[in-house]
C-alpha cells in the first residue's frame, strides 16, 4: 500500500456524501473494505459512517462553524491503519448552497507496532476516536491497543485535547465572521 494520498469528499447541506475524490476507493479497499466503495457510500448520511454520539456532536460542532462563518475550518486527527501512525489535517470548507468539502491531508506518516485491544480494556476504556489515545481512570494517554483490530465494540469519545483544539478553530472561525 502506497502513502496516503488527500481525499476529499463533498456533503450536501444535509450532510449527504455527495461526491468523493479518485483516490477514494483504492483507500476504502484497504482501510473499509467494500462497505466504504464510493458506490456504496454515494448520497448516505456522513453519520453513517462516524461512531459514537461524542464524535458525532463534535464534526457537527465543526461543520456548524465553517457553515456560519463562511469560512475553513481546521483540526488534527490520527487515521491510523494497523501498519501506520498518520496524522491528517481536516479541512472543512464551505461550498455554494450550504455544501461542505472535506480534505483530509496526511501531515505525518510513520510505521508502527500495535496489537488488538485486549476485552479488559474494551470494557473498562474510551477511546478518543480523534487522537486515538485510550481514557483509563482519568487520564489519557498513547497505547500500543489499536482500535481498528477490536473484536467488539469500541466506545469512541471526544477527549478534553481534542474538545479544545476543535474550540479554539470554531471561535476562530466565528471571530472572523463579520469581516470582509
Ligand atoms: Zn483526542
Amino acid at each position: 500500500m502506497g502513502r496516503p494520498r488527500v481525499r476529499v469528499y463533498e456533503l450536501s447541506s444535509q450532510n449527504r456524501i455527495m461526491a468523493v475524490s479518485d483516490n477514494w476507493d483504492p483507500f476504502a479497499r484497504g482501510n473499509g473494505g467494500a462497505a466504504a466503495l464510493a458506490h456504496a457510500v454515494m448520497g448516505r448520511p456522513i453519520w453513517d459512517f462516524v461512531s459514537g454520539v461524542d464524535t458525532r456532536s463534535y464534526l457537527n460542532a465543526l461543520f456548524f462553524a465553517a457553515r456560519s462563518a463562511g469560512t475553513r475550518v481546521a483540526v488534527r486527527y490520527r487515521g491510523d491503519s494497523a501498519a501506520e501512525r498518520r496524522l491528517y489535517h481536516l479541512l472543512i470548507e464551505p461550498q455554494a448552497d450550504g455544501a461542505l468539502r472535506l480534505s483530509h491531508l496526511p501531515i505525518d506518516i510513520a510505521r508502527h507496532m500495535v496489537r488488538a485491544p485486549t476485552a479488559a480494556e474494551l470494557a473498562s476504556q474510551s477511546c478518543c476516536g480523534q487522537c486515538l489515545r485510550w481514557r483509563k481512570g482519568q487520564t489519557w494517554g498513547a497505547s500500543e491497543a489499536f482500535p481498528g483490530l477490536a473484536r467488539a465494540p469500541v466506545d469512541y469519545v471526544v477527549c478534553p485535547q481534542c474538545r479544545a483544539e476543535a474550540q479554539r478553530a470554531i471561535d476562530q472561525a466565528m471571530s472572523g465572521r463579520h469581516v470582509h
